[in-house]
């Protein structure tokens, strides 16, 4: 079906995967999601509405407490790995601070990576209504997005 649309349309459509890693919107893939670059610790302001196509990515008051659960799975994903590699790297078994140490720097330095990604992942995959629509990918390119 995917094929079909994408024949319909002059322009080349993006991935869905780099269209979600870029955190462009998920219904015309050319609007920013966020305000500030998606790995920096700058301001952490999510748009109310797709620039481009107005999409509210909000789509129901308090649906982003789901993010929450997805940004837990991610994190703990991130703690396990960290402590493994740390083990490897360090060999220690004696002393539990080095661990605390370690998962606590990366859950802050990992913080904003999750806050995004996880809108991102939730958004993307896990709200059937917010599907690409070619047709606003056409016509948001012809307004010069
Ligand atoms: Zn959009």
């Amino acid at each position: 079906m995917e094929i079909n649309t994408n024949m319909e349309t002059k322009y080349s459509i993006p991935s869905e995967i780099k269209c979600a890693i870029d955190g462009k919107c998920p219904r015309c893939r050319t609007g920013n999601m966020f305000a500030a670059p998606l790995l920096s610790f700058k301001s952490q302001r999510m748009y109310e509405r797709c620039p481009a196509c107005d999409l509210k990515f909000e789509k129901e008051p308090g649906y982003f407490y789901v993010a929450m659960y997805v940004s837990y799975a991610l994190s703990v994903a991130e703690l396990v790995t960290a402590c493994v590699l740390t083990y490897f790297i360090s060999g220690n078994l004696e002393s539990p601070w080095l661990y605390v140490f370690v998962a606590l720097a990366v859950t802050l330095l990992m913080a904003p990576f999750n806050n995004r990604y996880s809108r991102i992942i939730l958004l993307y995959w896990m709200t059937p209504m917010f599907k690409f629509n070619p047709k606003i990918y056409e016509r948001v390119k012809e307004e010069g997005f």
